[in-house]
């Protein structure tokens, strides 16, 4: 990948990553004891509401945790990448440290590893 490539992925990623941010703002809090790590907020149910709705808020509770971590781990993805891209090591397998197959940067820019150390992992 070239360094205006690498460039553009990383613009790309950085307003992913806001993106991310304000989703993950509404729905959840930051972790002050971890970071980089968000909490669901509870929407706590009030002594008036009915079962249906104590009901509704539990469903509507466990679809944000869904969502909430379907989010974090995409951010931690962006920010690893990110990481790598600063630390000049974007494109390079974390593994046996060769360079990732050109196509499959392209395809999956957020890819850690090459394709042959991928592959290995999937089989053990
Ligand atoms: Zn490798």
């Amino acid at each position: 990948m070239s360094p205006q490539e690498i460039e553009k992925l990383k613009s790309k990623l950085l307003e992913e990553k806001k993106i991310l941010e304000d989703e993950l703002g509404r729905i959840a809090n930051e972790d002050t004891a971890i970071k980089g790590n968000y909490l669901t907020r509870f929407h706590k149910a009030e002594p008036d509401d009915t079962l249906d709705e104590k009901a509704h808020s539990i469903t509507n509770y466990e679809e944000e945790r869904a969502v909430e971590q379907t989010l974090e781990l995409r951010l931690q993805e962006i920010n690893e990448t990110l990481k790598r891209i600063e630390g000049g090591t974007y494109g390079i397998c974390e593994k046996c440290q060769f360079p990732i197959e050109e196509k499959r940067i392209e395809a999956t820019p957020l890819a850690k590893l090459c394709l042959s150390c991928a592959k290995k992992l999937k089989l053990t």
